[in-house]
């Protein structure tokens, strides 16, 4: 039977038509390096329409890419939606990564014009060279001072809106692709996600769910993850398709930034990795934070003691949420079940220390990595967690590294370690590649983490494996101790005492003034697994 309905696309032109019918006066403001700027939706609308005509007097070519470079700001919102609008296709460039894997995304995704800030031209400039299919450089103006590369004809961005006439939008698709981003994986190239207008259109209407995040018209939100890594969680869209006000930090990312932008904005909803949120708590103590509604986190598990320290001096803990690039990002939030809110506070606290049920659209299962089955949902039994859904990705662009992280019935592999309870919640354990295998038994580092952060004394720990005779493989712990703290192993060990299985304390601590951070801000266990290569465990 043939239904009724119709059959409308699902495209990103819809959000736009909502900003500049429905609330084009609401606010987006931008950090720069020297202040900030207000654009209202109205004007953002028209400039991203401008935007579009810009691409076409480029010659940018449907489906060409449209590389940023770029901070979290209004001009680079204008371009979430012009190139995908207008038929091309977004490539956000992760400013953080090594000069080498800039090389090889802006070549393997044949980026054709890269829209670049001026604060990050300096970055940028010295790889211009290295680009084979980049025909136009464009800067937009954010306070920062970099000089002009020697030789290179640089295109301004104002001067290009100027005169350009806003841009009809055709009708276009809903699978077409949309936007794509690189995984900043730590081991090899990074692999190419492409997301398409219906998969992007769907995310954002998760990211709406009252049981996920639940950004609304009212909320002003506040995407600290970048626009670059993983599309700023949906929040960026979220912001255009309901009309929040946005606050997008730009090159303003200190923690004391950040604080005055959330007490001044008002901001409802910011968003951002554990590694955020540990600097900002200190500079908000004793300011006005009531306007504050939830405080995302996600990126790498969060500490419980970190969420509870939010609980303690704001009212409000941390909401966790697990995702991946390759999954648009969000696939579980860590909200409360209306069953489960009379439990005693402190297993509120570990089920918000969990990465939460899936939302609705997403399905994940845990795996037995070596037989494929599907596993207990019985909150012990561990496997891989598999994921799948409309904005979960089916393989990677141009990569012949696909087959490998999807299973012949099509679901992610998503090389995180998980369990999941009976009711619902996702516990990630570890990365796959990050358990540590002693005696054939798995000790999983980030709760081991989890534990030694809970100390008082301690900023931050990352645990890795090291080698072993008799068991394998070893935990070892490195520690951040606190400015004006301190605390020796011997403490350490003693307070993980009844905390951790007696054969889980790590057999040795070493204290280090910061652990190594991926380009997306997360432990880098790989810098630290080279770092402490030769060290030998005492208990060898
Ligand atoms: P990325 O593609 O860079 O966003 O990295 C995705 C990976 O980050 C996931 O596979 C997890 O290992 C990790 N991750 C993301 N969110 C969380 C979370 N809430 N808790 C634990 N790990 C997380």
């Amino acid at each position: 039977m043939q239904t009724t309905m119709q059959d409308r696309p699902l495209t990103l032109s819809h959000f736009l038509y909502r900003a500049e019918r429905y609330t084009p006066s609401k606010l987006i403001v931008s950090g720069t390096a020297t202040g900030v700027e207000e654009r209202s939706y109205g004007e953002w609308a028209l400039r991203t329409r401008q935007l579009a005509s810009v691409l076409d007097f480029l010659g940018v070519p449907r489906d060409a890419r449209v590389a940023t470079f770029a901070w979290n700001s209004a001009r680079h919102l204008e371009l979430y939606f012009a190139a995908p609008c207008s038929g091309r296709v977004l490539h956000t460039l992760n400013i953080r990564l090594f000069p080498e894997q800039l090389t090889y995304i802006v070549n393997h995704a044949e980026d054709d014009v890269i829209f670049v800030d001026r604060s990050l031209l300096g970055l940028l400039g010295p790889l211009l060279p290295t680009f084979t299919t980049v025909r136009h450089i464009v800067v937009m103006e954010d306070g920062g001072d970099a000089p002009d590369p020697d030789g290179v004809n640089l295109l301004d961005y104002e001067e290009l809106i100027a005169s350009a006439h806003p841009a009809e939008f055709q009708e276009l698709q809903e699978t077409r692709a949309a936007s794509m981003c690189y995984t900043s994986g730590t081991t090899g190239n990074p692999k190419g996600v492409v997301y398409s207008h219906r998969s992007t259109y769907l995310h954002t209407l998760a990211v709406l769910q009252a049981d996920s995040i639940g950004v609304r018209e009212s909320d002003t939100v506040m995407p600290v993850v970048p626009m670059f890594h993983a599309n700023a969680w949906g929040l960026a869209h979220a912001g255009v398709a309901t009309g929040a006000n946005l606050v997008l930090p730009g090159p303003r990312m200190t923690p004391s930034a950040l604080a005055d932008l959330i007490v001044e904005q008002r901001v409802t909803v910011p968003a951002g990795v554990p590694t955020i949120w540990m600097g900002v708590l200190p500079e908000l103590a004793g300011r006005d934070t009531s306007a504050l509604r939830a405080i995302p986190c996600g990126g790498s598990a969060v500490p419980k003691a970190l969420s509870e320290a939010y609980r303690e001096q704001l009212g409000l803990p941390i909401l966790q949420a697990w995702g991946m690039t390759e999954t648009s990002p969000i696939a579980s939030v860590a909200v409360t079940r209306s069953w489960l809110q009379d439990l005693p506070e402190d297993q509120l606290a570990d089920l918000r220390a969990s990465q939460g049920p899936a939302v609705l659209g997403v399905e994940l299962r845990i795996v037995d990595q070596e037989s494929g089955e599907e596993l207990a949902w019985d909150g012990v039994t561990r496997g891989e967690l598999q994921a799948a859904g409309p904005w979960i990705a089916s393989g990677y662009y141009n990569d012949d590294r696909s087959a490998e992280s999807f299973t012949h019935d099509g679901w992610l592999r998503t090389g995180d370690v998980a369990v999941i309870t009976t009711d619902g919640y996702v516990r990630i354990v570890d990365r796959t590649k990050d358990v540590v295998k002693s005696g054939g038994e798995w000790i999983s580092s980030v709760e081991l983490e989890n534990e030694i952060m809970a100390h008082p004394a301690v900023a931050e720990a990352a645990v890795i494996g090291l080698p072993h005779k008799k068991w394998g493989e070893r935990p070892f712990a490195a520690v951040v101790v606190r400015p004006d703290a301190s605390v020796t192993k011997e403490e350490i060990l003693e307070f993980l005492e009844g905390r951790v299985a007696s054969w889980w304390l790590p057999d040795d601590i070493v204290f280090i003034d910061e652990v190594p951070k991926t380009s997306v801000g997360k432990f880098s266990k790989k810098d630290l697994r080279d770092r402490f290569a030769d060290h030998v465990l005492p208990t060898e």
